[in-house]
């Protein structure tokens, strides 16, 4: 396991969301090394499964096995698709060919490429007689290699899918189930030590979907009723609510069962409820979150450009490697600034 993942873990962050984004990128990296490498489509697909495998085997949980066992091997699929149209042997001919001809050593193959590409070939005359203007030379390359990193960069923004009609990625999936199977234990043990009655404990950044729910006494068991004042009604109105997705998925989207809750339920005790918190606080915690997220997406975009262009295009490789951990540091700083948990660093400088 990266040590990335073991920091997660030892952090108690979701490493298993982390362990499935980073198969991903080592998914596309092992992809694009082994078209670049001429490798038969036989040991790519063997390598992929590799990959795959040892994610599988690493996960805890099974319902997270199960899905990665579906949702992996289509995303492969979908990579290996678009990396054999951007990095295939005869895109690699084009980019070397021009390259050649623009520094005036192409051998005879390189050059009549270089003219078919250009469209300035003629069966009449040999190659080495028609000369082709530098300058065409030099734009035709900085296109192609502009073009090939327009398409670097859509590979980066591919993520697995749960399935061909989901909209959900599996980081989401991940995050959603991992929630899900801390929440059954924590019921399973409430109830087996005679709790029937438990609070959602507030916490400052909630997302809105769980606001109103937070902070309210619930009844596992389902009744309703008043207890020292208190009123206190089902546990399943706050957990049991379905949303459908545009692809016509139905997912739990509650409080407590839904996307990223990260509420917990406490033992109702005479003595103590749990203190509210204020709605200003409330909306800028969840700010601070969707912040981390959206900042640790783009250093995952960058570094899985940087690596995917590397071997073609190297400056830009580089350059796309300083983004990476430029990102990174304003991510761990933005973090840090707000006290907020951060996972470990992704980018090796
Ligand atoms: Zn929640």
């Amino acid at each position: 396991m990266k040590q990335a993942i073991q920091d997660a873990k030892n952090k108690n962050l979701n490493w298993q969301a982390l362990l499935i984004e980073e198969a991903q990128t080592d998914i596309k990296v092992y992809i694009k090394d082994s078209i670049l490498a001429n490798k038969p489509f036989k040991d790519i697909s063997k390598g992929v499964s590799e990959i795959i495998e040892e994610l599988i085997k690493d996960l805890e949980s099974v319902v997270l096995k199960d899905k990665c066992k579906v949702a992996m091997p289509l995303f492969a699929q979908k990579i290996y698709n678009n990396s054999v149209i951007i990095f295939g042997g005869l895109n690699k001919y084009i980019l070397i060919a021009l390259a050649a001809a623009a520094i005036g050593k192409a051998n005879q193959t390189e050059l009549r490429t270089a003219q078919e590409f250009l469209n300035i070939r003629n069966s009449s005359i040999p190659p080495k007689e028609i000369v082709i203007p530098a300058e065409r030379i030099n734009v035709a390359a900085t296109d192609y290699l502009k073009n090939v990193s327009d398409r670097v960069n859509y590979l980066a923004e591919i993520e697995a899918k749960e399935d061909y009609t989901s909209k959900v990625n599996m980081r989401n999936v991940a995050e959603l189930q991992v929630r899900q199977e801390m929440h059954e234990q924590e019921l399973q043990r409430l109830s087996g030590g005679g709790n029937d009655l438990v609070w959602i404990v507030p916490h400052a950044d909630c997302s809105e979907r769980c606001e109103k729910w937070q902070g309210k006494l619930y009844s596992i068991s389902g009744k309703s009723g008043v207890i020292d004042g208190i009123n206190y009604q089902p546990l399943n109105d706050a957990t049991d609510i379905y949303a459908t997705t545009k692809a016509g998925k139905i997912y739990k989207n509650g409080c407590i069962s839904g996307f990223g809750c990260r509420h917990k339920l406490k033992p109702y005790q005479k003595t103590e409820k749990p203190s509210m918190i204020p709605a200003a606080v409330v909306a800028k915690e969840r700010e601070i979150n969707n912040t981390q997220r959206r900042l640790e997406r783009g250093v995952r975009r960058y570094r899985e450009r940087a690596e995917l262009i590397s071997g073609i295009n190297s400056a830009l490789s580089k350059r796309y490697k300083a983004k990476a951990v430029e990102l990174n540091k304003n991510y761990i700083n933005y973090s840090r600034n707000n006290g907020a948990a951060y996972y470990p660093e992704r980018v090796q400088i």
